[in-house]
């Protein structure tokens, strides 16, 4: 398939060595323009809703307002002309009742709460396949400020099996707005990220958490944040996310985003809080040599000790995994992929419900984690590691 994102930079031969050296990319992510946005009569009807219909009216894009609550039109003649008609079109809709009941989101924090469903990039990899009903279609929620507000009564309160958090009961519960979608892809269209980082500005006791691999992040520095959201970038070693992350910024782009975000806001930046989400990490060929490079660049890019001093800035480690029916649908949205889902050189791993999910194996896992862990901390002693998984 075509992914939507420019040509990645050339590779030229170093003359000394006739080697290939890669040219520094960082390209930033080609902004997601729907061919189609459609809005139900429902979604409409809420002030947030209208906000959006402004935005997308402001940035003349085909509006199609539904006869009911039903999007309609997602089908193509095939698997891929679906894909494609769903990964263009914009769906404005009120989320249903069961989306203010929230579910744990272990281990990157106590709630899950999805201002929208569907993203605009193309990872080959992607985390959404199989747990999306129906085509890959953005859905976002006109209802969020009424979804926000009911996020208050969870406040206080904290699933299990968060040790990275502490046991303090009385620290700030903590929610994940980045599950099934990339919150930044979409905001230029709905401003919906700005609206939760605005919310939990003014909570004391509950904390935002967002990821993206996008990087235009411009709109969120002046955002009154009060250090209740903590903003983070996915990142990778570069070939892999050349090869496997259409749609997005490139690593260097991310890089350079999140270092605007980080920086005190006397210094022209946003000062948030930071973290970095090192997904999904891969033993490819050379991998220590690609993922030190990561690292290295990492530690020039963030540091701040002879302008703003220490960090508030923590990482999570993610390594590689596939489900029997996410790698189905995978192969659907690209049957031409290079990913690795060999089921032969994984373990299988069941989860409580009988599920099957391929991970690593455990001398594989061992290696990779001992590297990362090891790594990290030597460049990083003051940014923790929340999690290796
Ligand atoms: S950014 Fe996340 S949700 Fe979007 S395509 Fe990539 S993996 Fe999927």
């Amino acid at each position: 398939m075509v992914l939507e994102h420019t040509p990645a930079a050339s590779t030229p031969l170093s003359p000394q060595q006739n080697t290939p050296v890669r040219t520094a990319d960082t390209r930033s992510a080609r902004i997601w323009m729907p061919k189609r946005v459609v809005f139900t009569p429902d979604a409409l009807d809420e002030p947030f809703g209208q906000q959006i219909y402004e935005r997308v009216t402001a940035l003349n894009l085909p509006i199609e307002v539904m006869k009911n609550n039903r999007i309609t039109g997602l089908r193509g003649a095939d698997d891929r002309e679906t894909y494609r008609i769903a990964k263009n079109t914009l769906a404005v809709v009120n989320a249903p009742k069961s989306a203010f009941r929230l579910q744990p989101i272990p281990p990157s924090a106590d709630w899950q709460m999805n201002l929208a469903e569907g993203c605009p990039a193309h990872c080959q990899y992607c985390y959404l396949a199989g747990s999306l009903a129906g085509p890959p279609v953005v859905r976002v929620y006109a209802n969020l400020p009424k979804m926000l507000e009911s996020t208050a009564a969870y406040e206080g309160t904290y699933p299990p099996n968060r040790s990275w958090q502490g046991t303090d009961a009385d620290r700030p519960t903590t929610f994940e707005v980045s599950c099934y979608t990339d919150v930044l892809g979409i905001e230029h269209l709905t401003g919906s990220l700005a609206e939760c980082i605005k919310y939990y500005g003014t909570r004391a006791k509950g904390q935002l958490r967002f990821v993206t691999k996008y990087d235009q992040v411009d709109s969120l520095l002046d955002l009154p944040h009060n250090g209740q959201t903590r903003a983070r970038v996915s990142l990778n070693a570069d070939t892999v996310a050349r090869r496997l992350e259409g749609g997005t910024a490139s690593v260097e782009a991310r890089l350079q985003a999140i270092r605007k975000l980080a920086l005190p806001k006397e210094l022209g930046g946003g000062g948030y809080p930071i973290g970095l989400v090192i997904a999904p990490i891969m033993p490819i060929p050379d991998w220590r040599e690609h993922y030190t490079a990561l690292l290295d660049r990492i530690a020039e890019v963030l540091d701040f000790s002879r302008t703003a001093g220490p960090l508030d800035m923590n990482v999570e480690l993610i390594s590689h995994r596939f489900t029997p029916g996410s790698k189905d649908v995978l192969l659907q949205w690209y049957p031409n992929t290079t990913l690795d889902m060999e089921e032969a050189t994984r373990a299988e791993k069941r989860n409580k419900f009988g599920g099957t999910k391929y991970v690593y194996r455990p001398d594989d896992m061992k290696e990779l984690k001992t590297f990362f862990y090891t790594e990290w901390q030597k460049r990083f002693p003051n940014a923790p590691i929340l999690y290796w998984t």
